[in-house]
């Protein structure tokens, strides 16, 4: 375990908890064709980012089995005991989806690749950027291998991680998390608050395909 890790997970790392309110801000100012400014006041990456067009996230797709999750299945959905987000297995069962590919769901930006241990093992975090300004993060969780980098570009649908058991804990799966408080601490995958957590499936569903 970091101390960057610890320092997260006391929402202390790269902000002060006075500015933490500050989180959910978002005034994203349009510079020209090509890129989008906007601020990010909290998380790794706090500060502003100029996303390259391309990577604004236009569309959403599931992260396994692209880009309809084919061959797997959501074995614990959001809100089940509390779960902050979905569990995405192999319908094959068991660990035969150890090392199957993980794919952003979107376009972004990654703004967290750590093995963090404990309960969560290796995790990819990446930032969306939405045409309306709007910010979410997607969390990828239990990772067997990471494929990326903080600060790494990243297109809908490209292999970010592999699926892993984080070191033997559980039967290989994926954990997703979708949230729209950006820099958040990591959490502990469960809670009966919800607040700044969002159901991946649900808003995976409704954002197929964004139009602006
Ligand atoms: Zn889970």
């Amino acid at each position: 375990m970091t101390i960057r890790y610890i320092l997260y997970s006391l929402g202390l790392a790269w902000t002060c908890l006075c500015c933490r309110n500050e989180a959910a801000e978002k005034t994203p100012t349009v510079l020209g064709a090509d890129t989008v400014t906007t601020e990010v006041k909290s998380g790794p990456l706090a500060s502003t980012i100029t996303f390259p067009k391309p990577y604004i996230a236009t569309a959403f797709d599931f992260p396994v089995g692209k880009p309809n999750a084919k061959g797997y299945y959501n074995a614990q959905g959001f809100g089940l005991n509390y779960h902050l987000g979905d569990d995405w297995n192999a319908v094959t069962g068991g660990n035969s989806d150890l090392g199957d590919p993980i794919y952003s769901i979107a376009n972004g930006q990654v703004n967290f690749a750590e093995d963090i241990g404990a309960g969560w093992g290796k995790v990819v975090q990446v930032l969306h950027q939405m045409p309306d300004g709007e910010q979410y993060e997607s969390l990828y969780a239990h990772c067997d291998s990471i494929l990326v980098q903080t600060g790494d570009w990243v297109k809908r649908g490209q292999q970010i991680a592999t699926i892993g058991n984080a070191d033997g804990q559980y039967y290989a799966h994926l954990h997703l998390e979708i949230r729209d408080s950006i820099g958040m601490p990591i959490g502990g995958g469960y809670a009966a608050d919800t607040s700044g957590y969002l159901d991946p499936t649900r808003f995976i569903r409704t954002h197929r395909v964004i139009s602006n």
